[in-house]
């Protein structure tokens, strides 16, 4: 097992012991020996065999044995012990957002629920509320969170979907007969979270690509198979389509499975006013008269050639969401993306001084392998105290430390102090304007008191951004994908806000986060609003996630010029100062 295994099993048993009301320091000393787990800088197979985990301030005798166990066995008698003793049904309860262990504890014991859909009918018929501690809110609460909780089951991480489709495609691709093959769906336009995946091969001969689709290691069922058309699902849980055309309609086919349904309809509209109709077989005249630019026989019709047939420039996968592409294809008007290669660095990452698990040092260092000419390290302040905010005290130190970093030269990008400041629950800032003031940027972002109504929660934010010393605003609604609905805030009013401050916002390219979300970036852009596109890296790997956020900033429509952090060196130093003043 690795380190990420270990401490999540770790974490489910500080949940276990929760339950059955065990004592709070036990549970304590497993959560904080999670925590330690991940943020070990060392190789754990060394650390092992060198029996020095005890070394580790939390790690008693006790949990450095259930660690080695795990590590080499992959199982704990222990956990596994405590795992049969607890009804399944409790387990289940726990995975509910906003249900931790004391209070499925009290669920339990109070009204004898050990299953969700008893939960469900109890939170339905108002018997949660009578339970010390909990109100009629919290039953709202919680079958909210049911409800999301189903949808969110049959929906994946974009970043994961791509990591599973890249392999099959690029196998599907070689294999014999393969002219042309691609990823179409959700997947391609880049959306952030994706329902399954559609693979699109052009060939002749379909047989024996059938069978090689349906017959891999990657296949945990076959959920329908016929001559050109299978369906599997693969065994991470993801459900696969493979369709196989004749090279003729790929072109075609290739438009049509990547959608989205609404720009579809647009464009078989555009074509039914010419005469023609579209469908994923091809483009034919609905009447002998009205001839189209396409011969039956071509195999090299491409998506292209479709556009220009339908008298637009080509619109670009991640655009085809009926957003005022058409408009503006129509005009030969569509935005000149923003690609990965612009960013010259991000400012919002997080060490080892807080929650992050890579060094100051390591984090610079990752910057230089990525070609960056600079990177802002913004750690949590002092309310965070759950991720090991920073006291003023260790801000200053932290300040002192990059100053010495830069002035030593060691590393060619440039690294700004920043902080990730916590809005309070007042919308005043963690710190006082004074050490404010010894940083170059400030992040400002919201972590506790997500439930305020929207009216509070804007207000919150809104007087946050009016802070003389705030830079930028950090993933404004708190989503997390698949997990957290996003906070009540009229985002309209918060974008108005930042414009008329001269504030900007961040684009969090955190896989979970990718928020503020691409659906208001068009809009936003054209008022004047500005981009960072920000990994919230908590640790170095973390910084590949900017590829994450380019894509989103893509599907926002937004340009090289929208987003700040393309800008060189001394324009964004420039930029940060003026800021101030
Ligand atoms: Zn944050
Ligand atoms: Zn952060």
């Amino acid at each position: 097992m690795d380190k990420e295994q270990i401490a999540a099993i770790f974490e489910e048993i500080a949940l276990l012991l929760e339950v059955k009301g065990d004592n709070p320091f036990r549970i304590r000393a497993y959560r904080n020996a999670a925590r330690i787990i991940l943020g070990m800088d060392e190789n754990l197979a060394k650390i092992i065999r060198e029996k020095r985990l005890t070394e580790y301030p939390g790690i008693g005798k006790d949990l450095a044995e259930k660690i080695t166990i795990l590590f080499t066995r992959g199982r704990l008698p222990f956990y596994e012990k405590l795992k049969r003793s607890t009804p399944k049904g409790l387990l289940e309860m726990m995975q509910i957002h906003g249900l931790g262990g004391k209070r499925v504890k009290a669920i339990y014991e109070k009204l004898k629920i050990k299953s969700v859909a008893a939960l469900k009918i109890a939170c339905q018929k108002g018997k949660l509320s009578k339970i010390p501690g909990f109100s009629s809110k919290t039953e709202s609460n919680i079958l909210a969170s049911m409800q999301h909780a189903a949808s969110y089951q049959r929906r994946h991480y974009w970043y994961e979907a791509m990591e599973i489709a890249e392999p099959i495609l690029k196998a599907l691709g070689k294999l014999k007969g393969v002219k042309k093959a691609d990823i179409a769906g959700s997947l391609r336009r880049k959306l952030e979270t994706i329902g399954d995946l559609d693979f699109l091969v052009g060939a002749k001969n379909p047989a024996s690509i059938m069978k090689w689709f349906t017959s891999q290691p990657f296949v945990a069922r076959v959920l329908g198979k016929g001559e050109t058309k299978a369906s599997i699902k693969l065994k991470s849980g993801i459900q696969a389509d493979l369709r196989i055309v004749p090279e003729e309609e790929y072109g075609f086919a290739l438009a049509y499975f990547t959608g989205s349904k609404e720009h579809n309809i647009r464009m078989r509209e555009r074509a039914l006013k010419r005469g023609w109709s579209l469908s994923e077989y091809g483009l034919v005249p609905k009447n002998p008269r009205y001839k189209t630019p396409f011969a039956k026989t071509d195999k090299n019709i491409s998506e292209k050639d479709i556009y220009k047939a339908l008298g637009l420039s080509y619109i670009k996968p991640e655009l085809r969401e009926d957003k005022g592409e058409f408009e503006a294809a129509e005009k030969n008007k569509l935005p000149q993306l923003i690609e990965e290669k612009a960013i010259r660095g991000t400012f919002h990452n997080h060490t080892t001084a807080t929650d992050g698990r890579s060094t100051l040092r390591e984090m610079v260092q990752a910057a230089q392998k990525l070609k960056w000419e600079y990177i802002g390290i913004a750690d949590h302040s002092k309310s965070s105290f759950q991720a090991g905010g920073l006291s003023e005290e260790k801000l200053l130190k932290q300040i002192a430390e990059i100053k010495r970093l830069n002035a030593s030269k060691k590393f060619r990008p440039y690294v700004f102090s920043g902080v990730e400041c916590d809005i309070l629950a007042s919308g005043s800032l963690d710190y006082s304007d004074d050490i404010l003031a010894k940083l170059d940027y400030v992040v400002i972002s919201i972590h506790n008191a997500l439930r305020q109504d929207e009216k509070k929660m804007t207000r919150r934010i809104i007087r946050a951004i009016e802070n003389p010393y705030t830079t930028m605003v950090g993933h404004v609604t708190g989503r997390l994908l698949l997990q957290r609905e996003p906070c009540k805030i009229n985002l309209n009013k918060v974008i108005d806000a930042c414009i008329a401050n001269h504030k900007i916002m961040e684009l969090n390219a955190n896989p979970m986060r990718l928020d503020m979300d691409w659906r208001y970036w068009h809009a936003a852009r054209d008022k004047g609003l500005m981009c960072c596109i920000n990994t919230d890296a908590h640790h170095t790997s973390h910084l590949d996630f900017f590829r994450l956020g380019v894509n989103i900033a893509r599907k926002g429509w937004l340009e090289e010029k929208d987003v700040i952090n393309t800008r060189p060196l001394k324009q964004m130093q420039a930029l940060l100062k003026n800021m101030r003043t």
